[in-house]
């Protein structure tokens, strides 16, 4: 029995198991979420109303989840830190100042029963502690990001057919150049660093690419965290019925990292999935270039492209591409061009998800500017909610959800960043006006 500190478990409601890949949901599943900053409050009480009204819908009274509240952000801070100052919490340990914001009270919670949804957490003041999102996922060992991007009919985008957009990107979560190993520029680290590549590695002393000034950031990758996301890219496509898996990199320049990670997906691919796949070289071998033939013979192409061609790739040619695959920096920036493609952050679901933990989350921040003004768009919390739903073998519910979603949007009853990118544009409603409609179209 896991002891906790401030947490109290609700009474009702079974634990969700995992035992060796397997997932066992019980009809009445306890589900951690936390609430977020800013905005969070708003579209996380919204949320839950929806995913019950669709649960009671879709199961008629058969199922029901039992939210489990834990805490990240400045409520975390206000429940388990309310006599520090910001001035003294600034004074404290990198560890410390985590456990101000992310309690172990919330990563034993998420560890013990397994998924968990949250809103938004703002960045907090001490420097020692970067980002509660990227806490939790590197104490929660997330190493697969999961956003997929779709089109909302009705909902205004920037380009021609973005109902050709149907993708699902799979970015890896715990290294790259987010591993946050950096060096200030002038600091005592960065000179040591510096220092150590001109004596040891005879990088010139009056080389342009690396001054005295310099700050450093440390990219590493690994075979371990690179083929686990591939593998969970495949074994994806492989549950949802997708076709094309593209490994995505800058393999070209950075030939130890990236350049890496697309051997080690091609080795995933052959070594483990090999009665399933096609490579473009035997594509072209076996089934003459037709992608069609291949698919029809139960195959799954997995191709590689170079990143920068890929920003290309999904504007003119995204009926091609179904599942992509890459490293952290080049997921962060593709995710959220796509999410711009079909329309913007508003609707753009994503989750964190490793063997064990499913943690489905709002992809925007906390947009303090619209907090408390019942007026914000909570699609991408809702939406992410149906990926959770789908993760628990709930798709039943998800669909209702995601179907009603279209279908507010479709008749122009929306919140305010969707009204005015109409023409005409049309009066937005509130945020829980939009979710009331939400549940009447479930
Ligand atoms: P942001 O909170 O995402 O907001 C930037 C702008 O995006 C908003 O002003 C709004 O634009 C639009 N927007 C965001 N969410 C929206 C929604 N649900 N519906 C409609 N429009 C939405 O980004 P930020 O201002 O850079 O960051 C604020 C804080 O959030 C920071 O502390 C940051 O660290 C944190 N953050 C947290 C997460 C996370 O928890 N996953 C992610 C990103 C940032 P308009 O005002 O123009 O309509």
């Amino acid at each position: 029995m896991t002891e906790y500190e401030k947490l109290v478990p609700p009474k009702r409601g079974k634990k969700i198991t995992v035992k060796n890949g397997k997932w066992t949901v019980p009809d009445n599943p306890i589900v951690c979420w936390i609430e977020g900053d800013g905005i969070g409050p708003e579209i996380s009480s919204v949320m839950r109303k929806v995913v019950d009204a669709a649960v009671e819908k879709a199961y008629k009274g058969k199922r029901k989840i039992e939210w489990f509240e834990i805490y990240a952000g400045n409520k975390a801070r206000a429940l388990y830190n309310p006599k520090v100052t910001d001035e003294q919490l600034k004074a404290l340990s990198p560890q410390d100042q985590r456990k101000a914001y992310l309690p172990d009270d919330t990563l034993k919670a998420v560890r013990e029963y397994h998924v968990a949804i949250k809103g938004p957490c703002e960045t907090p003041v001490g420097k020692g502690f970067s980002s509660i999102n990227v806490g939790l996922r590197q104490f929660l060992s997330l190493g697969v990001c999961l956003r997929p991007v779709w089109h909302i009919k009705g909902v205004p985008a920037p380009v021609n057919d973005p109902d050709a957009i149907d993708m699902v990107v799979f970015r890896e979560n715990l290294e790259d150049i987010y591993a946050g190993i950096e060096a200030y520029p002038g600091s005592e680290q960065a000179k040591q660093i510096i220092n150590f590549l001109r004596t040891e590695w005879k990088v010139p002393v009056d080389s342009e690419s690396l001054r005295d000034s310099s700050g450093i950031s440390i990219k590493p990758m690994s075979p371990e965290n690179s083929k686990n996301l591939v593998r969970s890219a495949i074994e994806y496509a492989i549950k949802m019925k997708r076709h094309v898996v593209t490994i995505c990199h800058k393999g070209n320049i950075m030939k130890a990292t990236e350049g890496q990670f697309m051997n080690w997906g091609y080795e995933v691919a052959k070594e483990e999935f090999r009665n399933v796949i096609v490579t473009e070289e035997e594509l072209n071998q076996k089934y003459g270039g037709d992608v069609k033939k291949a698919i029809a013979d139960g195959k799954i192409l997995v191709n590689d492209r170079i990143q920068d061609a890929m920003f290309q790739q999904v504007l003119l040619r995204p009926m091609e591409y179904e599942v992509l695959a890459m490293p952290n920096l080049n997921g962060d920036y593709l995710s959220d061009q796509l999410a711009a493609q079909v329309g913007g952050l508003g609707f753009a679901p994503g989750a964190n998800l490793n063997d064990n933990i499913f943690f489905a989350e709002a992809t925007h921040g906390t947009a303090p500017k619209h907090a408390g003004k019942n007026e914000i768009n909570p699609g991408s919390i809702i939406l992410s909610a149906c990926l959770m739903l789908e993760h628990m073998g709930w798709g039943e519910a998800s669909s209702i959800i995601r179907s009603a979603v279209s279908k507010t949007v479709e008749s122009k009853k929306v919140t305010y960043d969707i009204a005015r990118q109409l023409t005409p544009p049309v009066e937005p409603i509130s945020t829980t006006k939009f979710s009331d409609e939400i549940i009447k179209n479930l």
